[in-house]
């Protein structure tokens, strides 16, 4: 399997993003010469070796929870570009918002991209790896002098106004916004306040930094900004060496420009904020601070997902209220989740590159997500016999024709049909072995080819058997089916399809199944768009989203390997519970249907 970061860069379709690329590249100068950063400061280094020819893109997740499918969108979208046009793709942890972030995300993050397949260590010429892997609050250094920067040019004060007056005077769409009494202090005395600021000589909330723009601004981003607040917490990676902290509307622009991003993809949210994005770049450079040419930002939409919710709030709600079993749970769309569920890196890549790059957010239907996974799996998955509803079928004359109740006889099948050198499953047909129920019908409905009695019908890779008859308990119900073994029509010997039948049916030989236990996954909600009303989204949550059932397995998946793919023939796709899972143990998730079933 080749990595994707080293894939030949197969012929895309083209998006704007890539026309945009394309035209920068011919145009050339992506890169500077010279990096601006003082030296000694870790953003001084983090860019790596320059080269001018190249793109640089980047994915920035905060780390305050789980990624999901809208994430491995950004992340692809970033990766493969970088890859495409022989770039180079940054994963940097946007951890600027001490409050919610924790290494557990920083390293579930770390696994996910990695298990998605991109790698952010990159061999330059002389073959040297390099690590691509960044943190913003490595730049804190470099941000406080950023922020001094732009106070002392008389471009940002600090503002001692209450929250509530900030808000009120911040206008709307409507209504202008009302410069703050503080606004127009000398850059020597908000210089003092902002080391006094640093220094923890004030209260968490009774003043910030802000950016003087204009508080009349039609684009309400521009009504000077927040950039600092105080904020006495103990940060991840710089424990309580801060007091203050960066707002991520000033933090992002600046790492982007210290690591040389030429394009900064972002989703279409941060569209408002491109000005303000341009502005404060735009000015460090003019002071000094930073070097042209500068990061440019793009937005693109998001991407959606029928029936779940991709809000990392909402995951976090339903993972906190016990909804489902935790982050990781197979009906989750968390990144985490879908692994578990069985989706496969290159289902999720290819279901990305499907769905293409717009300038709108897209719905996407699971459909579309399980069309690309059993696009993956038909060529790959070994295949197996599962009865998943289980009946008894009887084999009357067994004793009879083969000479003792206790005679196996032999079968086997291709692992894959169409790939020889995957090998021969073996297994054996003896008296009794497991069907589905809905094979039997006492009284055949119209164009019914299975078992009913006086009927034949093939056991798959076995022999045609005629139905007899069943048996039946108290109340009526079927406890067995009764037939009769055609003797020489064993699948496979000469002559063997001399009786013609209509009917093949899946079995598994009672005296080797494997019992399991089967987790069979519905939509998590009822509604496509649960969040998208009044209503709460909660109530939309589908009761019925995880059946589990006993089902019977060939011996083939005896010795199974937990997380691995398999088809049980006519059902699906199904693969072994990570988590779950153990070979005294079985337990099989169900991914998707063989065919689109979505709806139904
Ligand atoms: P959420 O809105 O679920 O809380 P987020 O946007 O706050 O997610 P970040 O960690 O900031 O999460 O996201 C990292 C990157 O992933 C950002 O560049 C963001 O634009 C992108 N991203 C997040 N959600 C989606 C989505 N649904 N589709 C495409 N890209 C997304
Ligand atoms: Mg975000």
């Amino acid at each position: 399997m080749s990595h994707p970061n080293e894939e030949a860069a197969a012929v895309k379709p083209s998006n704007f993003l890539r026309a945009i690329i394309e035209r920068d590249l011919e145009q050339g100068g992506l890169q500077g010469r010279h990096f601006a950063g003082t030296p000694g400061d870790a953003a001084h280094h983090a860019a790596g070796p320059l080269d001018a020819a190249k793109i640089r893109t980047r994915f920035p997740p905060e780390p305050n929870g789980y990624l999901h499918i809208g994430h491995a969108k950004s992340i692809c979208l970033n990766f493969g570009l970088a890859r495409d046009y022989g770039g180079i793709c940054h994963l940097r942890f946007d951890d600027t918002n001490p409050e919610k972030e924790e290494q557990e995300y920083v390293d579930a993050i770390k696994e996910m991209v990695a298990w998605l397949g991109w790698n952010w260590d990159v061999k330059d010429a002389a073959g040297q790896s390099h690590s691509h892997l960044f943190y913003a609050s490595n730049y804190f250094d470099f941000m406080y002098r950023a922020a001094e920067y732009l106070v002392s040019a008389g471009l940002a004060y600090v503002d001692e106004q209450t929250p509530e007056e900030i808000r009120a005077n911040r206008g709307d769409f409507s209504k202008p916004g009302v410069n703050s009494p503080f606004r127009d202090r000398t850059p020597e005395a908000n210089l003092l306040r902002l080391q006094e600021m640093k220094d923890g000589l004030h209260a968490d909330g009774s003043m910030i930094l802000r950016a003087k723009i204009d508080m009349a601004s039609p684009n309400i981003n521009l009504r000077d900004p927040a950039l600092y607040r105080i904020r006495r917490a103990t940060h991840h990676n710089t424990g309580d060496q801060w007091c203050i902290y960066p707002m991520y509307t000033f933090a992002h622009p600046i790492e982007d420009a210290l690591e040389r991003i030429t394009h900064s993809v972002c989703t279409l949210e941060f569209e408002d904020q491109r000005p303000f994005y341009d502005w404060l770049l735009g000015k460090l450079a003019d002071g000094g601070l930073l070097a042209h040419p500068l990061p440019k930002q793009y937005e693109f939409g998001r991407l959606n997902l029928s029936y779940v919710v991709t809000s990392k709030r909402k995951l976090r709600q339903l993972v906190d209220e016990g909804h489902v079993t935790g982050w990781d749970d197979p009906r989750l769309p968390t990144l985490v989740g879908m692994r578990r569920r069985g989706y496969t890196p290159e289902s999720i890549r290819n279901m990305v590159e499907a769905t293409g790059v717009t300038k709108s957010n897209a719905w996407l239907d699971y459909s579309v997500l399980d069309g690309c996974l059993r696009a993956d799996l038909e060529g790959k998955a070994a295949r197996a016999s599962a009865v998943l509803d289980p009946l008894k079928l009887k084999l009357s004359n067994w004793a009879e024709l083969f000479g003792s109740a206790e005679h196996r006889e032999p079968c086997s099948a291709p692992a894959h049909p169409h790939h020889p050198e995957m090998g021969l499953r073996q297994f054996s047909l003896g008296p009794e072995v497991w069907v589905e129920q809905e094979d039997f019908m006492e009284v055949p409905s119209k164009g019914y080819h299975r078992l009913f009695p006086g009927n034949k019908t093939r056991l798959k890779y076995g022999y045609v058997i005629e139905c007899t008859g069943c048996e039946k308990d108290a109340d009526g119900k079927v406890t067995a089916v009764l037939a009769n073994v055609v003797p020489d029509t064993k699948s496979g010997t000469p002559g063997a399809d001399s009786v013609k039948v209509k009917g093949v049916i899946t079995w598994v030989g009672a005296h080797e199944a494997v019992a399991a236990e089967l987790r069979l996954y519905d939509r998590l909600f009822t509604e496509a768009q649960p969040d998208a009303g009044e209503a709460d989204f909660i109530t939309a949550l589908n009761p019925n989203s995880c059946r589990v059932v006993t089902g019977y397995l060939e011996p083939s998946l005896a010795a199974w390997p937990a997380a691995q793919q398999v088809q049980f023939e006519r059902h699906g796709y199904f693969v072994s519970d990570r988590v779950d899972h153990r070979a005294d143990k079985p337990v099989f998730n169900k991914i998707t249907g063989l065919r689109d079933g979505w709806g139904k």
